[in-house]
């Protein structure tokens, strides 16, 4: 269907920046009681900056970060596009990194590719194993250390052996606790679902507001399938707001998918409602709305 877009109540005129699915999508809006919240890009700016690279024994930090920014320049994933971006000025700004080929994605898990005559691996723990890569016990420590201290940490494997590893760093987007804190006052139970892991998931819950028996980090984009429906099997009526590939799924099985106005387009596709503003604000307007006046307009 056609997305149609939604109007604050007659008189006002103001065009909301939301869109919806159809004219049915407002009753789903209106019932709905829980609200899930991907992390990253949604209640995150998803702009994420390169905090550090610990390579391992036998190589150096920009060895590491260039083949990693070759692999993720392919990808359009929050953390590709900051390892990326961090290689190539870390090249030199004219510079263009090398190419990658036979590029592959798992969207929660990482990504391969051939650079050079080198297959390079870059993502979580489970990623690299499915790559037949175990994390040396002389780095994990650190990783772990890393995740503690709030960063979101990946590995960098090449040709079958961990180079290194490199650490993130996201910030809230400016909006978000205040918009968990109207959600709240509507009577939503926020809950926070993520593949990123646990440390930095508790600490973005902190910031916002979420109760600590409601996050849950490490989560595969099925589990975050799974996670929706067993609220919707303990009688949640849920809304779920994301932004990326891993979350369509989970959009489709919500009972109202909300994706953010920047998200991918797969993540829009899946969607009920899409707020253009990509401010948790707009997705606590929708539903204040919904409970009040409301136009739609086609
Ligand atoms: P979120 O649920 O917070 O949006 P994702 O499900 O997209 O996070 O990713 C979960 C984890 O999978 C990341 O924290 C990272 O460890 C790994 N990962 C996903 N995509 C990539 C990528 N392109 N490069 C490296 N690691 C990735
Ligand atoms: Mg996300």
């Amino acid at each position: 269907a056609t997305p149609v877009g939604l109007l604050a109540g007659s008189g006002r005129g103001a065009q909301l920046g939301i869109l919806i699915r159809g004219p049915q999508v407002l009753e789903d809006t209106r019932a709905v009681n829980t609200l899930v919240l991907d992390k990253t890009g949604t209640v995150t700016t998803g702009r994420l900056a390169v905090d550090a690279v610990d390579p391992a024994a036998g190589w150096n930090a920009n060895e590491v970060l260039t083949l990693a920014g070759a692999v993720e320049s392919a990808s359009e994933h929050p953390i590709a596009q900051a390892i990326a971006a961090s290689a190539r000025s870390a090249a030199g700004s004219v510079s263009t990194l090398p190419r990658v080929e036979h590029f592959r994605s798992a969207p929660g898990g990482g990504v391969v590719g051939i650079v050079g005559q080198r297959t390079v691996v870059v993502g979580r723990s489970s990623w690299l194993r499915e790559n037949g890569v175990a994390a040396p016990d002389s780095l994990r420590e650190l990783f772990a250390a890393r995740e503690e201290a709030g960063a979101t940490a990946v590995w960098v494997a090449v040709d079958g052996h961990v180079a290194g590893f490199v650490s993130l760093r996201d910030t809230l987007k400016p909006g978000s606790a205040a918009a968990v804190g109207r959600l709240k006052a509507l009577g939503l139970r926020p809950v926070l679902l993520t593949g990123d892991n646990p440390a930095v998931a508790a600490r973005v819950a902190a910031e916002v507001g979420i109760a600590p028996s409601d996050v849950f980090a490490g989560v595969s984009p099925e589990g975050k399938v799974d996670a929706v429906r067993r609220l919707q099997s303990q009688g949640s009526r849920v809304a779920m707001a994301g932004d990326g590939v891993n979350d369509a799924a989970a959009l489709a099985q919500a009972d109202l998918g909300i994706a953010m106005g920047s998200g991918t387009d797969v993540a829009r596709e899946a969607a009920d409602l899409t707020v253009m503003a990509d401010d948790l604000g707009q997705v606590a307007l929708a539903i204040e709305l919904s409970r009040s006046t409301l136009r739609v307009i086609k």
